[in-house]
């Protein structure tokens, strides 16, 4: 199976700048200074490269959103903040094989002419942190990264940002916002960061994955992309496999690989022989599925739509004896504590829905309760400043829709 994240992972030192290289690494950033950066942003158009954090837009779309005029600041941004429950992909890639990230940063804003790059990395990750600026330094010594890379005339430099340990900062504007030196809020859109992101310039923004599949994109062709995995959600995908499993991990496989077939065949089934009770099939904000809907294939459109979404691929696999209230009583508290507080409905809307389930799962709730929990959800979603109100609401919404009698069995 051809891997294109977790090409060098399993090689011992695999984070030594000799190693990769000695595996053909920053052969494709020499590949890409040769050629005119409109090449490259086609060629990540045509590969059909879809972001890896979340929403799934196209890479080389949001490339071309950028402003014509190669005089004005650009900044490319690493979202490397990793927030979501559930979600342990990018710390791999970061920690054990940061050149690939660095070589796509690097290949990524030769194409977009940005000169100054950042890695917002979540503060709990301060060892990885120290990883990057160390591998950032190797590559600068050999000339990968700096002024005048490889004698090409362009310089690009990168900045590694801690994050302070709020999920909100995952979200691009409010991620810029705490780069600034302010609280870690979101913006209003538009203006989108395109044509005004960090310090009001023009800003590019991806996820570690995302810009992680870059080099193999420029060295091997689009065509070798596009060609794994299924129609509109092309090459592979990490997946993070947690919860009652007997191998919980990080997998790599094409998108579009079905649900039973990464919990059953890469994860090794249900710890204990029992049986699949519930799945969340994209960190915490997917709605989760039933175990029959586990012969859905992991690609943006089909967990669409099934109602689901593929989010970051981080996969909760519950058995029979989870109790799904406990779940939403859990879920519920994060969202509520996460909230930046900017919006009504999502700051009073989230606390409210965890007073009710709290409320519930110590027997004191009432059937009410649970219209009044979904009623909640439905006004949270699409009032909100940035996604985080839909990605508390929508959850909830599903775990009390398909499990409601065991919600019910607790207010009777
Ligand atoms: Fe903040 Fe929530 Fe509003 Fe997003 S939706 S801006 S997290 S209050």
């Amino acid at each position: 199976m051809q891997k294109i994240l977790f090409k060098n992972i399993d090689v011992p030192d695999a984070r030594s700048l000799d190693t990769y290289k000695s595996r053909g690494g920053y052969a494709a950033l020499k590949k890409a200074l040769s050629l005119p950066p409109e090449k490259l942003i086609s060629m990540v158009e045509e590969s059909g490269l879809r972001g890896r954090g979340g929403a799934g837009f196209p890479a080389g779309i949001k490339w071309k959103f950028l402003p014509k005029d190669r005089n004005r600041t650009i900044y490319l941004i690493c979202n490397a903040d990793e927030g979501e429950p559930g979600t342990f992909k990018d710390r791999h890639i970061m920690e054990f094989d940061p050149h690939l990230l660095i070589e796509g940063m690097t290949i990524t804003a030769y194409a977009i002419g940005a000169h100054h790059g950042f890695i917002y990395i979540r503060g709990e990750y301060n060892w990885i942190a120290k990883l990057l600026m160390s591998a950032i330094i190797e590559a600068v010594t050999e000339g990968f990264v700096g002024y005048n890379i490889l004698n090409s005339g362009f310089s690009f430099y990168i900045d590694v940002f801690r994050g302070a340990g709020s999920y909100v900062c995952g979200e691009e504007t409010a991620l810029m916002e705490s780069i600034e030196g302010k609280a870690g809020r979101p913006r209003l859109k538009p203006p989108f960061p395109a044509t005004f992101g960090l310090y009001g310039e023009s800003t590019v923004i991806h996820n570690v994955s995302t810009l992680s599949c870059v080099p193999f994109i420029i060295e091997k062709g689009p065509e070798a992309f596009s060609k794994i995995g299924k129609p509109r959600s092309h090459g592979t995908k990490l997946f993070g496999i947690s919860g009652h499993v007997n191998k919980p991990g990080l997998y790599e496989y094409p998108m579009g690989t079905p649900l039973r077939k990464l919990i059953y065949e890469a994860a090794g089934g249900v710890r204990g022989g029992k049986r699949l009770k519930a799945v969340i099939p994209g960190g915490l904000s997917s709605p989760i599925l039933t175990a029959d809907e586990i012969d859905v294939e992991m690609d943006f459109d089909s967990l669409l739509s099934i109602g689901s979404m593929l989010g970051s691929g981080g996969i909760i696999v519950m058995d029979e004896d989870t109790s799904i209230p406990m779940i939403a009583q859990k879920t519920a508290k994060f969202f509520a504590h996460e909230s930046c507080g900017q919006c009504t409905p999502c700051r009073e809307g989230t606390n409210m829905i965890k007073f009710l389930i709290d409320r519930i799962i110590a027997g004191k709730g009432g059937h009410t309760d649970l219209e009044q929990i979904l009623r909640l959800c439905r006004y949270i979603k699409g009032s909100t400043i940035c996604a985080f109100g839909a990605a508390a609401a929508m959850p909830l919404n599903a775990m009390i829709k398909k499990f409601r009698g065991e919600f019910e069995a607790l207010v009777r």
